[in-house]
């Protein structure tokens, strides 16, 4: 499953060279200029991971990263701080408000590029596994192949990609809008009523062996995968 990673940075050479090389490296990279309009960007999308630069024009980092971690939509997305040498104390602070981690600027690509997996791995190890459990119900991301118990349960192209995703990050709602970027992409224009078709489908395919419940409307926000 591809990873994608939201960096708020208002110094357009480091966006620019952290975007061009974490491209490089297999990531999906979205880009934003300062707090207002990266909040504007995760009503939208759903990031895997933010890159979270220190100082920022309108919200600074800190502020912005306490935040998140207070709200119940953006707590579970780990945070990586940008900071710039000399700022001991705002590595600490950043640390103190829920960050994960955070790296001194200037960085390598390569040390971007590990400190992202090693978080990666920490905080959400069903992207590296290659078959996700819960609760009886398997999938198989190497081998698009689902079983509940021991019967395998048959699903089209959309269906597993909306159940891996969910899988993927059990316990977390999703808005229509977040679910039509991961699975549909950012570039098709499909109306949010279509998440709603293959919702539906994925249910009944998870009907007969009662996996439907696991499926969870929340109401006014969007969907859920609970145990
Ligand atoms: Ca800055």
């Amino acid at each position: 499953m591809s990873v994608n990673i939201l960096i708020i940075e208002d110094e357009s050479g480091v966006r620019e060279m952290v975007s061009f090389t974490l491209k490089r490296q297999g990531f999906n990279i979205i880009a934003a200029e300062d707090s207002q309009t990266g909040l504007k960007i995760l009503g939208e999308i759903f990031p895997d991971l933010i890159l979270l630069d220190w100082m920022l024009p309108d919200i600074n980092g800190i502020d912005l990263a306490r935040r998140l971690k207070g709200d119940e939509r953006y707590k579970d997305i780990p945070i990586i701080m940008l900071t710039a040498r000399g700022e001991e104390d705002d590595k600490i602070r950043g640390l103190d408000t829920g960050a994960d981690d955070y790296i001194t600027k200037p960085f390598s690509p390569r040390e971007l590029g590990a400190r992202i997996n090693a978080v990666l791995r920490r905080t959400s190890p069903s992207h590296s596994k290659d078959v996700i459990s819960i609760s009886g119900l398997t999938l198989d991301q190497k081998g698009h192949r689902v079983h509940a118990h021991n019967a395998e349960i048959s699903l089209g192209p959309t269906e597993f990609k909306l159940l891996q995703f969910l899988m993927v990050h059990p316990e977390r709602v999703f808005s229509r809008a977040q679910l039509l970027d991961r699975i549909w992409g950012s570039n098709v224009y499909i109306e949010e009523r279509t998440v709603d078709v293959h919702i539906r489908r994925l249910r009944k395919a998870l009907e007969p062996m009662a996996y439907d419940r696991m499926i969870q409307t929340v109401r006014g926000v969007g969907y859920r995968l609970s145990a």
